[in-house]
């Protein structure tokens, strides 16, 4: 299933989307409270109302911060080498664990709804293309070999990241990445069924219709199951929490550039 949460005249629904439709659900409770017993799609057999005719929300609003992984494509730890304030996060080799940090619930936003710059904080706001995971299954101490079967499905996000902020309070992640409305999710939300590998998903990021980033899921260095292990180890993982698996590196500037040195080149921070 493609799932939505969407506006349609004024009024918050949830529905299955098929081509350029989308389907009012039997059950129109939040996406996320129908997680966890599975969502019934059977009952949308109405007409549908087309994708363009709609306000589409994020798929799911977290209950819990998102969780997100710091670094997890190896060209974008490299970016990010020298950049990171010294300290931990400055190591030259990419870490045996993956590191993690978290975004406020309000970070959560519409795929396509206008944005806050936040002018005022940041003049410095960044893209992270990434790969969501909704957990659709609680539970702790989840070993790899069955760590996808807690998921419930995946979405497309953007870790928008002040970056500047995040210098200035102690090299942090947390405040430079949960501004209002600097995550956003979906435009759908697709059930695990549908997607037989979820390393080998095409992922990238175009801005102002320049391609910034492209590369394939593939490319991470902890897989879900391995971060779906590591993250769960002591700590509960709830239906319906959000984690998105890191960002890859940005590609390679215009050729006329190639002569400039690196770190001229790209001034952004990891995460
Ligand atoms: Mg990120």
């Amino acid at each position: 299933l493609r799932l939505a949460s969407y506006i349609e005249a004024g009024e918050r629904r949830v529905g299955v989307v098929r081509g350029e439709t989308v389907h009012r659900l039997a059950d129109q409770r939040p996406l996320i409270e129908q997680i966890e017993t599975g969502v019934d799609a059977t009952g949308a057999a109405d007409a549908g109302v087309p994708l363009s005719a709609v306000i589409l929300e994020p798929p799911v609003r977290p209950r819990r911060n998102i969780v997100c992984v710091g670094w997890n494509y190896l060209a974008h730890f490299d970016e990010g080498k020298g950049k990171r304030g010294g300290g931990l996060q400055d190591g030259a080799e990419m870490p045996e664990h993956p590191a993690f940090f978290t975004k406020a619930t309000f970070a959560a936003a519409g795929p396509f709804e206008d944005l806050p710059l936040h002018a005022h904080v940041t003049s410095k706001m960044d893209w992270e293309a990434e790969l969501a995971v909704v957990i659709g299954r609680a539970g702790a101490d989840i070993a790899e070999a069955d760590a996808l079967q807690h998921v419930f499905g995946y979405m497309v996000a953007n870790d928008l990241s002040a970056r500047e902020v995040q210098r200035r309070h102690g090299g942090q992640w947390f405040k430079g990445k949960s501004l209002d409305k600097c995550c956003p999710l979906g435009p759908v939300l697709v059930t695990r069924d549908e997607v037989p590998d979820p390393q080998a998903l095409a992922i990238g990021c175009r801005v102002n219709g320049v391609e910034k980033q492209k590369a394939s899921t593939a490319q991470m260095a902890f897989p879900i199951t391995r971060i779906i292990a590591e993250l769960s180890a002591g700590m509960t993982l709830l239906p319906g929490d959000v984690i998105l698996t890191g960002t890859p590196g940005r590609c390679r500037l215009h050729p006329r550039s190639a002569g400039v040195p690196r770190r001229r080149r790209h001034r952004r921070d990891l995460d």
